[in-house]
C-alpha cells in the first residue's frame, strides 16, 4: 500500500543536523505513527513520504522553509530577571513551554546578561537544514474515526 492522504503510516527515523549530529531518532523505541496528509509532520517530510510503500528506506534533506520555518528575529525578546521565579535558575539553553495562541510554544533562553534574559520563541529547529533517514515500517488505511479526530488510535496511538 502506498502512502497517500489519510493513510496511517509508521516510520523508523533518524534526524541529523548539518554537522551530522543526531537530533532525534526512533531507534530503541516504537516507530513514529501518524496520519498522512493532514499536517501531522513537517511539509518536507510528508512530501518525501508520499508514494512510498512499506519497506522503503530513503534519506531526505529538508530546508527550513519546508521544515520548522526560518529563524524569525522578531521572536527574540529581552526580559528582566524578575519575570522568572526567584528559585528558577536561568541558563542559556534552558527551554520551557508557554501558551502561544492556539498551541504550546517552546521558548529557549539564548542569553543571560546580569538581569537581562534573552528568550527565543522560534522552534528549536527553525532555520536548520534537517536530514532524515527514513524506513517505512507500515502503511494502512485510517479509520473514519481517526480521520475525524486527526490522530491515530491504539495500540501505539490514543486510547479513548
Ligand atoms: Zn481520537
Amino acid at each position: 500500500m502506498q502512502i497517500a492522504k489519510h493513510k496511517v503510516v509508521s516510520i523508523d527515523y533518524t534526524l541529523t543536523d548539518d554537522s551530522n549530529k543526531i537530533i532525534d531518532t526512533s531507534k530503541g523505541s516504537e516507530p513514529l505513527t501518524y496520519i498522512h496528509g493532514i499536517g501531522n509532520l513537517i511539509p518536507g517530510l510528508e512530501k518525501a513520504l508520499a508514494g512510498k510503500s512499506e519497506g522503503d528506506a530513503f534519506e531526505v534533506t529538508i530546508s527550513p522553509q519546508e521544515g520548522y520555518g526560518v529563524h524569525d528575529e522578531s521572536l527574540l525578546e529581552v526580559l528582566p530577571r524578575s519575570k522568572f521565579t526567584a528559585e528558577q535558575e536561568v541558563q542559556v539553553g534552558m527551554q520551557f513551554y508557554a501558551e502561544g495562541g492556539s498551541e504550546m510554544q517552546v521558548i529557549t533562553v539564548v542569553g543571560v546578561e546580569g538581569d537581562r534574559i534573552t528568550i527565543d520563541g522560534n522552534h528549536p529547529l527553525a532555520g536548520r537544514m534537517l536530514s532524515f533517514a527514513i524506513k517505512v515500517v507500515d502503511v494502512r488505511d485510517a479509520t473514519p474515526e481517526e480521520v475525524v479526530h486527526g490522530h491515530v488510535h491504539g495500540p501505539d496511538g490514543h486510547h479513548h
